[in-house]
């Protein structure tokens, strides 16, 4: 059985995206193909499990749920990076019942391709590359949208250093793809290591330029940051 490397499994509430504040277990794996300047994930150490032992432990998390839906997000890092692992490990999963959130950057839809039937929901990051300072990835970004497109939203990092030319490329790549696709503008967290923070007019006034070509555009920040949760 392939093995992955783990760094955390816990439960907490949902702190970003559409679905902020449902109950879920998460599974961060280690490893990440990028390097975003304004990351602030922990992306070595961890362990190796095999898709059976990882269920094991998930098990004990499970009883939590009560009369809902049971939700587990697989997050990073870059869970893709552990592609073969998750098409054994997602069934098991499924047999449990579970349903799968893949948070992901988006850049490897290859790699999505062989396990997007046993995924519910895709949250999608776009990485801009005025947020980064990472290349660009826009047409991995649009492969994948396409090949998510019935299950997404995607999620954009706003910085001080972000720019209207970059949030236009990915509004396009959306609109010509869906203009219902839900997007997800989220101001960066400042921490530690990175400190610029966008001004809150700047990310209206992209939600504003958005509006003008997609349906549905939130402003969602960081929710557990401020609750101080996982
Ligand atoms: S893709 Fe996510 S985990 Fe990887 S470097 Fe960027 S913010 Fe960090």
């Amino acid at each position: 059985m392939e093995k992955a490397k783990v760094s955390e499994l816990f439960s907490s509430i949902q702190g970003e995206g559409l679905y902020v504040g449902r109950k879920e277990i998460f599974i961060r794996f280690s490893g990440c193909n990028l390097r975003c300047v304004f990351c602030d994930v922990n992306k070595k150490g961890g362990k190796f499990y095999t898709g059976r032992e990882l269920v094991e432990k998930v098990h004990p998390h499970t009883n939590t749920f009560g009369m809902g839906a049971k939700w587990l997000t697989l997050t990073g890092g870059e869970p893709l990076l552990w592609c073969d692992f998750l098409k054994e490990f997602l069934p098991l999963l499924k047999d449990r019942e579970l349903k799968i959130v893949l948070e992901t950057n988006g850049t490897m839809p290859e790699k999505f391709r062989n396990i997007k039937d046993l995924v519910d929901i895709v949250a999608l990051d776009f990485k801009l590359p005025s947020s980064t300072q990472e290349k660009p990835f826009w047409s991995q970004h649009r492969q994948f949208l396409n090949l998510a497109k019935d299950k997404s939203f995607v999620k954009v990092v706003i910085t001080a250093k972000t720019i209207s030319g970059d949030l236009k490329k990915a509004i396009k790549i959306i609109s010509e793809i869906n203009q219902e696709i839900p997007l997800v503008l989220q101001p960066v967290t400042p921490h530690k290591k990175f400190k610029a923070a966008p001004p809150i007019e700047k990310v209206l006034k992209f939600q504003q330029q958005a509006l003008k070509f997609l349906t549905d555009v939130r402003v969602i920040p960081q929710v557990h940051k401020f609750l101080k949760l996982k």
